[in-house]
């Protein structure tokens, strides 16, 4: 049995961040950047007008001064003029300030009775925004970072319609066992629903991988072998169940014959343990225990972490923070105990039961406590790592 880090070391040494390709800015949100992309325009281009005002020269504005309007500059709409003194152009925001002009007084602040104006109040802000305030020419945005919906809009207004994105992981999911059926089928009385499937699926997704779903692997060596076929040409081949030692468990022998090289098979942590993986010819191959609760857990533990490599995140284990124990806990065995665990104001408390098949548990935590190997019991007010999920 090796330790978490070492498995997650071993499961890091299984993958390579993946090639970079271009996509449209239309699909690059969730898309982690390749390379940093530099700007193609100066944002804002020009001067501009931050308000709806008129546009005067800055040495004349102080109460009382008079202006004659003799123009208008809108968004999209610059005035060509050049202003003189007394001149003031009618301006609104996004509008190019126009030549001889610093200053925008905000209409709230002008007295208009035909074309001329009087400043009523005592402006003190030019409300413009400078050419190139936002970025330049040339400025990057820097990479790799998952594109967020702001980058987007940063990427369009650099003016860059095509991104350069590293490629998304595809990852085969296989579901192994006589007693599942899918989502919506009807199960026989001695069945269940593959239910982690999709939780995995949901959660490989949300980390930005492509996720293939691959019909169920039936508890005998054809079927396992016949996924394994399937399964072809992915970056990452993920098994659920079949990972522990009963008659039925027949994933290892399976992966064996089909030419895996084993890196690890069992782990020191709970819920969790039988986790295996290896290289199958070129794939990496992580095989998942099959309790609910334990393919969840092992999917943020060790899957989350592997997929943010592949996308160039770099290996970093999932990230903790310390948090306040609401409720005291006893002192923890020779496996990392993740605890599936709820906080409030109190701080965080472990749910009562903590078996590895209980779903609605899980789904009711939004943390899990790491409790290290044998780590000492811990009074309310203590301060453990959680894992936020
Ligand atoms: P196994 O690792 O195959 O021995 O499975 C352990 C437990 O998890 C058994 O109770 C299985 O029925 C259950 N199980 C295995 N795979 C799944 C799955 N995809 N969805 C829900 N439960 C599963
Ligand atoms: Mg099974």
């Amino acid at each position: 049995m090796i330790s978490v880090a070492d498995a997650l070391d071993a499961l890091f040494d299984l993958v390579d961040p993946l090639a970079a390709e271009t996509v449209d800015l239309r699909q690059a949100a969730g898309r982690v950047l390749a390379r940093g992309v530099h700007a193609l325009r100066t944002q804002p281009p020009f001067d501009a007008s931050s308000m709806d005002g008129y546009a005067v020269k800055a040495e004349v504005v102080e109460q009382d001064a008079l202006f004659k309007v003799i123009g208008e500059a809108a968004a999209g709409h610059a005035w060509d003029g050049t202003l003189g003194p007394g001149q003031a152009v009618r301006i609104f925001t996004g509008a190019p300030i126009p030549a001889g002009a610093s200053f925008v007084v905000i209409q709230e602040d002008v007295d208009r009775k035909g074309d001329l104006i009087t400043i009523t109040g005592a402006p003190d802000k030019d409300n413009i925004r400078p050419a190139g305030g936002d970025f330049k020419t040339g400025d990057v945005l820097t990479a790799p970072r998952r594109l967020a919906p702001a980058d987007i809009a940063v990427l369009a207004s650099m003016n860059i319609a095509q991104v350069p994105v590293v490629r998304q992981p595809v990852v085969a999911l296989i579901s192994t066992g006589d007693e599942l059926v899918m989502p919506g089928e009807t199960p026989r009385p001695d069945q269940i629903i593959a239910s982690n499937t999709f939780g995995l699926a949901a959660m490989l997704e949300n980390q930005g991988a492509s996720v293939r779903v691959l019909p169920i692997a039936r508890d005998n060596p054809a079927s396992l072998s016949q996924a394994f076929t399937l399964a072809q040409g992915v970056d990452l081949i993920v098994t659920i169940g079949g990972a522990s030692v009963g008659d039925h468990d027949m994933v290892a022998d399976v992966a064996q014959q089909s030419g895996m090289e084993q890196a690890f098979y069992k782990v020191a942590m709970r819920p969790g343990k039988p986790l295996m993986a290896g290289r199958m010819g070129n794939t990496p191959m992580i095989g998942l225990p099959g309790n609910p609760v334990s393919a969840l857990v092992c999917g943020t533990v060790f899957l989350s972490p592997v997929l943010r490599k592949m996308l160039n995140q770099g290996t970093a284990p999932c990230a903790t923070r310390p948090a306040r124990l609401a409720a005291a806990l006893p002192a923890n065995g020779p496996r990392a105990h993740y605890m599936r665990a709820k906080s409030s104001d109190a701080g965080v408390s472990a749910f009562a039961s903590q078996d590895s098949s209980l779903l609605m548990v899980l789904s009711e935590a939004d943390v899990l406590i790491v409790r290290e190997p044998h780590a000492p019991p811990l009074a309310a007010g203590e301060t453990v790592n959680v894992i936020d999920i």
